[in-house]
């Protein structure tokens, strides 16, 4: 039997998450993304609440508060669970304020999946210190965003340090963290093999923030440009050590894409969050302004618009509980958590454009909520991975395994659009089963074989045979 009541503990955060949001964190939201930044005082008393809510990032067992720490019934984590209910809510509040709360934030899952049990002990107790301290995770590159293996930021060891060159961008947090994962190769050529995960602290000679981006949304979250020139990063700073890249392993890369599996749900949500605001928000405007002794028609359209912006939200959010449940019972969970964050970002998007569009010409107006959340709202189909990554990372796993009788009824197959990793893995599959494929340029197009499906096969590959590289022939 599926359960999807929320069980007391979580009522509990999710109720005073939410009034806290309501009577604390909306109130400062415009003017704190009129002045681009949201006061220290009023951060430090957020993070003082919070860790008596014991809904922070930083794990119970390094001295944290540790997310949802409490198992459930079956002795299950429940940490991504928690966190999304809290999230949800303070998104509905301000995301901007909840991005800039203290704490490791993106920083922490690869020092917590990958760090050592002493990386992990320095790296987090950071956040036991008085006062406000942030973590941060530097993968972006001028000409490395959504394809992570394009990094150019270098590192090569020199005695007991490494020395890291190059430029991160669009950092949250980037020039107040304490501490920032960077992501570094040793030889772009080597591609992912090549990637090394370093902890890179504030203060280190030769690392330091460049520009603070100035953004059409979210822009009470700091998002920083940071320089490595020539910095010296001590040995014990590679997150794992030496050993987790041993053999050309994909260790750093993993660290990068690991991080993903929990925070796209996350992501997902906190767009949801600004969604169901803006969605309640037009829903009250519909009842104050057009329910009463207006015209029916318009009043039939809006009322179906909201409908569907309810049905969508809900449904969205199912989406990313799913992905958060499955990363709570340690079960793989990268397809979820992509469809939960792609589906999640364009119901996002859409909510908060028909919020815009109900209310005229006002929803366009400056100083009000429904247009900074359309501004908001955008970049939630950016980061995390854009929407188009999110359904190649789908359609990746959906198509790993063609189905049997596919397979079985293939004998020969022209393979276009095989430059990418989704033609080219379909293209060896096929041919381990004994498939004659052929490798061209665009759109992938597999063809049966017997009837006619052959003639234009035979008709193509002469054609296309400059450009064809044959894989192997059918026995
Ligand atoms: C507010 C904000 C905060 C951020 N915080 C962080 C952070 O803390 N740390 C961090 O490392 N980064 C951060 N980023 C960066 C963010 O993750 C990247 O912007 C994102 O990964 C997209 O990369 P890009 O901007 O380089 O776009 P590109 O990768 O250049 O993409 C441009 C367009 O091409 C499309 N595209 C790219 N590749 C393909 C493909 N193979 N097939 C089809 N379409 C494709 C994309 O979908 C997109 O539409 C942040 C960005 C913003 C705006």
């Amino acid at each position: 039997m599926i359960d999807f009541t929320l069980n007391d503990k979580q009522l509990q955060v999710k109720e005073w998450v939410h009034q806290f949001a309501k009577n604390v964190v909306r109130p400062i939201s415009l003017q704190a993304d009129r002045d681009h930044r949201i006061p220290d005082d009023f951060l430090q008393r957020l993070h003082n609440m919070r860790q008596m809510m014991s809904v922070g990032e930083v794990p119970r067992e390094y001295g944290g508060e540790g997310a949802g720490a409490t198992p459930d019934k079956q002795g299950k984590s429940q940490k991504n669970r928690f966190t999304l209910i809290g999230a949800e809510e303070m998104a509905w509040g301000d995301v901007s304020v909840l991005m800039s709360l203290p704490g490791p934030g993106l920083g922490g899952p690869p020092v917590e999946f990958t760090g050592t049990p002493e990386q992990r002990d320095r790296f987090f107790s950071v956040f036991k210190k008085p006062g406000l301290h942030w973590g941060a995770y530097g993968l972006t590159e001028p000409g490395a965003g959504s394809d992570v293996a394009a990094i150019r930021t270098s590192c090569r060891k020199e005695g007991k340090q490494w020395v890291l060159n190059g430029r991160k961008c669009f950092i949250t947090n980037g020039g107040r963290a304490d501490w920032v994962v960077i992501f570094a190769t040793i030889d772009p050529a080597l591609g992912r093999a090549g990637q090394r995960t370093f902890v890179v602290e504030k203060g280190t000679p030769g690392f330091f923030c460049g520009k603070i981006e100035d953004k059409m949304g979210l822009r009470a979250s700091e998002t920083a440009e940071l320089v490595l020139e020539d910095c010296r990063v001590p040995e014990e700073n590679l997150l794992g050590g030496e050993a987790h890249y041993d053999k050309g392993s994909k260790g750093g890369f993993m660290a990068a894409m690991k991080t993903f599996d929990s925070s796209r749900p996350m992501v997902g949500i906190l767009g949801l969050g600004i969604a169901r605001a803006a969605y309640e928000y037009t829903r009250d405007f519909v009842k104050d302004h057009y329910m009463l002794g207006r015209a029916l028609p318009r009043y039939t359209q809006l009322a179906e618009t909201l409908a569907e912006d309810k049905r969508l939200i809900d449904a969205g959010r199912l989406l990313c509980w799913r992905a958060a449940w499955m990363a709570d019972e340690g079960l793989p969970n990268a397809k979820e958590a992509s469809m939960a964050k792609a589906y999640a970002a364009k119901v996002a998007m859409k909510v908060c454009a028909d919020a815009v569009q109900v209310m005229g010409a006002h929803g366009l107006e400056h100083g009000n909520f429904v247009e900074k959340w359309y501004r908001d709202i955008k970049v939630f189909d950016i980061f995390e991975g854009t929407g188009q990554i999110q359904r190649i990372v789908i359609s990746k796993r959906i198509l790993k395994d063609p189905p049997t009788f596919l397979m079985s009824s293939i004998h020969r197959a022209v393979i276009t659009g095989a430059s990418s990793g989704i033609g080219l893995g379909l293209a060896q599959r096929l041919a381990k089963q004994g498939v004659e494929v052929w490798l061209a340029a665009r759109r992938i197009e597999v063809l049966k074989a017997r009837g006619g499906g052959d003639r234009r096969c035979r008709r193509q590959s002469p054609r296309a045979g400059a450009r064809c590289r044959r894989l192997r022939p059918h026995a």
